[in-house]
């Protein structure tokens, strides 16, 4: 039994047929789907897919990459929208928020605040945070350290180094493995999370994106959550029933899942 922690349903839906999405990853046991937020725009139909799908959870934030004009105005946007979703038993998480300078510095300033309000928010809430971050572990985790999130979360698809991770581990938060590891030439990663503790580990496709290796240039779809295990019980050369259940145990635990078994 596994969970995607991180898929954005939203977005596969515009691709494919979602009902045999669903169906799939039901018989490949995968018991529970966390869609992230990206901004206002995409809360409305996240929300709808988890009041229509009961494996179907949520998360409420923003995106670095799409950061409103005025971040100010995108925390009280996230506040007044919290106590409803949390009402609906489905929101499990503030995210995904981070930092991301693949494409420059520019809003940098920006991209610090909104997720230093979101990491506030999170707290207040007592929920977990689901962050990305690219090109910018340092300053990710120098924030973190001063924005501490105190009810844990995912660095989701991580890649990186032992020390980074590490890093993540002590803050208390989990690390995210998803199709990366799949790839024989992802070698620094695969190497990081084969030494990682099993604790500290959960799942994710990032489904339409990150592809498996052998299924470039496809849909990735939560199904595959499964293949991603499969090839981390390889590359942890770890009985499969202890990391399948430890994963199972993580992400129940991060998200605070009381429903399901
Ligand atoms: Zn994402």
């Amino acid at each position: 039994m596994m969970i995607d922690t991180h898929c954005h349903l939203d977005l596969v839906a515009k691709k494919k047929n979602l009902h045999q999405v669903l169906k799939e990853a039901k018989r490949a046991e995968v018991r529970a789907m966390i869609v992230p937020g990206i901004n206002v725009n995409n809360w409305p139909e996240i929300e709808q897919l988890a009041h229509e799908h009961s494996d179907v959870y949520f998360a409420l934030g923003f995106h670095p990459l799409f950061i409103e004009e005025n971040c100010k105005q995108g925390a009280e946007q996230l506040l007044e929208r919290i106590p409803l979703a949390l009402a609906s038993k489905k929101c499990v998480a503030i995210g995904e928020c981070g930092l991301d300078f693949y494409f420059g510095r520019e809003q940098e300033s920006q991209q610090k605040m909104l997720l230093a309000e979101q990491v506030r928010i999170a707290n207040q809430f007592q929920l977990p945070v689901i962050l990305h971050c690219r090109k910018a572990h340092q300053d990710m985790i120098s924030l973190l350290k001063q924005h501490r999130p105190l009810y844990g979360g995912v660095i989701h698809g991580f890649s990186g180094s032992y020390q980074q991770a590490m890093d993540y581990v002590m803050l208390g938060l989990k690390i995210g493995i998803g199709g990366v590891i799949t790839y024989e030439r992802a070698r620094k990663t695969r190497t990081t999370i084969a030494a990682l503790p099993l604790e500290s580990l959960v799942l994710e496709t990032d489904a339409p994106d990150m592809p498996l290796s052998g299924y470039q240039g496809q849909i990735n779809e939560p199904k595959m959550v499964n293949m991603v295990l499969s090839s981390l019980i390889v590359l942890r050369n770890e009985n499969e029933q202890t990391v399948t259940s430890q994963l199972w145990k993580n992400s129940k635990s991060t998200f605070n899942f009381c429903d399901i078994n």
